[in-house]
């Protein structure tokens, strides 16, 4: 076991917080390297977070922390320390280090995470057609690191058309040979025609959820991906499933960001295996 004189301290900030497994598959990794840390879960309401990063960082002298829902853009001008380029790129960061003198770096394993995801699966985005459902802060790491590969071209739909257009200017920006394009309607993502469909919207974790698209539309040669991760199966991989498409919920994206940021706050390789089984055994 490796000795540390204090207990390190990481976490996870966001409103809720409750239904996160974060705290499994870290805790899981910290023990299995003999690490003397542990990682908590803090639901900071909003009129508490200046307060979390001004005072609480300190007194519960917190290592490192991972920021989710809805706090991931409004904690990017905290970093005074270094930022990565996807968190410069997305607007948005999930991982933030606290360093020796106090400052807060910043990156963002949520695309990445994705990514590694998808290969996991043996998807390979390049030249595929892409349809994704959501523009806010998960949509947007997995269309910029999505459109890093290549896709033939990537649709966008969000109910609220100015992120959806905010997002494709975001895209061309970065990676301005990106055939990228944002549609009106949920038609307009002319789903009978990807090969990849993607919801990042968080229609779907409630039981009372609607179907989010019309089901006739799957050809069983789609790969549906829902970033939801509980319930494990939303209604529309139930759809997907049923229309004989291979289908993946979000649990390979939440092991690999919290790998990733595992690495950035250790220095030390993930006990990846070790996190996902921390992860299975909540399903
Ligand atoms: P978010 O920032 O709130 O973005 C969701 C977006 O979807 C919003 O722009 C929302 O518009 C839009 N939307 C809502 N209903 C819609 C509909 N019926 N059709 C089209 N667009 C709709 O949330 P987020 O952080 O991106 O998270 C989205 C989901 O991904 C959540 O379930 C979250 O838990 C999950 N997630 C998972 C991982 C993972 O590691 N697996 C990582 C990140 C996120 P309005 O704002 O106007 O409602």
């Amino acid at each position: 076991m490796e000795q540390t004189s204090d207990k390190l301290r990481y976490g996870l900030i966001g409103y809720p917080v409750s239904h996160s497994y974060s705290a499994f598959m870290q805790n899981a990794a910290f023990k299995y390297l003999g690490i003397n840390a542990e990682y908590e879960l803090f639901q900071i309401p909003p009129k508490e977070l200046d307060n979390f990063f001004k005072k609480t960082i300190v007194e519960k002298k917190l290592s490192g922390f991972n920021v989710t829902v809805p706090y991931k853009e409004k904690a990017v001008p905290y970093l005074n320390a270094s930022v990565s380029p996807n968190v410069r790129m997305n607007q948005a960061v999930n991982t933030v280090r606290v360093e020796k003198d106090g400052s807060l770096s910043g990156v963002n394993t949520d695309g990445i995470g994705f990514c590694m995801d998808l290969k996991d699966h043996g998807f390979d985005v390049r030249r595929k057609n892409v349809s994704l459902i959501g523009a806010g802060g998960g949509a947007k790491s997995v269309a910029t690191c999505v459109s890093g590969i290549n896709p033939a071209r990537l649709r966008i739909f969000d109910i609220d058309q100015s992120k959806a257009e905010l997002l494709r200017r975001i895209v061309k920006d970065f990676f301005p040979s990106t055939n990228v394009e944002t549609v009106e309607t949920m038609d307009g993502l002319e789903i009978d025609r990807a090969d990849l469909l993607i919801n990042a919207t968080p229609v779907g974790m409630k039981d009372s959820d609607p179907l989010l698209i019309d089901p006739g539309l799957l050809r069983k040669e789609v790969f549906v991906y829902d970033l939801i991760y509980n319930p494990g199966e939303t209604k529309l991989l139930r759809a997907a499933r049923q229309a004989g498409c291979i289908t993946a919920n979000g649990l390979g994206m939440l092991l690999y960001q919290g790998a990733l940021a595992f690495e950035f706050w250790t220095g030390k390789v993930a006990p990846v295996d070790i996190m996902r089984r921390a992860l299975l055994e909540q399903i």
